[in-house]
């Protein structure tokens, strides 16, 4: 179901209504840490405009603006040595709890795979 971006938690952040801890943000993307982290660094890296999951993102452009995105956390993060790993869950199977397209950026242990 289409998501209201006046209600979306997510956009809520964007527009600074509800606190979170910004770790940057462009023109296009806002990246965040996580408020329930599953990991020692758990960030989400979000467009800034409301999409509801990856099945909205029509755009190779901010596509690629979202990776690149993930790519400064890590810069500023200082993951790249360790290592890291990005999760996009989409829909009810995916495990999607907000409706705004986000990517989880999880570091700092060894993470297990498969995923539960
Ligand atoms: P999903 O389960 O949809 O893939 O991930 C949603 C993520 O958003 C969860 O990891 C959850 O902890 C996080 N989250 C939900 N509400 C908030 C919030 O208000 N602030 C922050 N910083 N994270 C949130
Ligand atoms: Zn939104």
């Amino acid at each position: 179901m289409a998501q209201d971006p006046q209600k979306c938690v997510f956009c809520r952040i964007v527009r600074k209504e509800i606190p979170a801890k910004l770790l940057f943000e462009n023109d296009h993307v806002f990246a965040f840490h996580d408020i329930n982290p599953q990991a020692p660094v758990h960030v989400l890296v979000i467009p800034k405009v409301h999409l509801d999951s990856l099945q909205d993102l029509a755009s190779a452009e901010l596509g690629a603006e979202l990776l690149q995105g993930v790519r400064e956390v890590v810069r500023r993060l200082d993951l790249g040595q360790a290592g890291f790993r990005t999760v996009i869950n989409t829909g009810r199977d995916g495990g999607q709890s907000v409706d705004h397209l986000h990517l989880h950026v999880l570091a700092g242990r060894q993470l297990g795979w498969p995923p539960g």
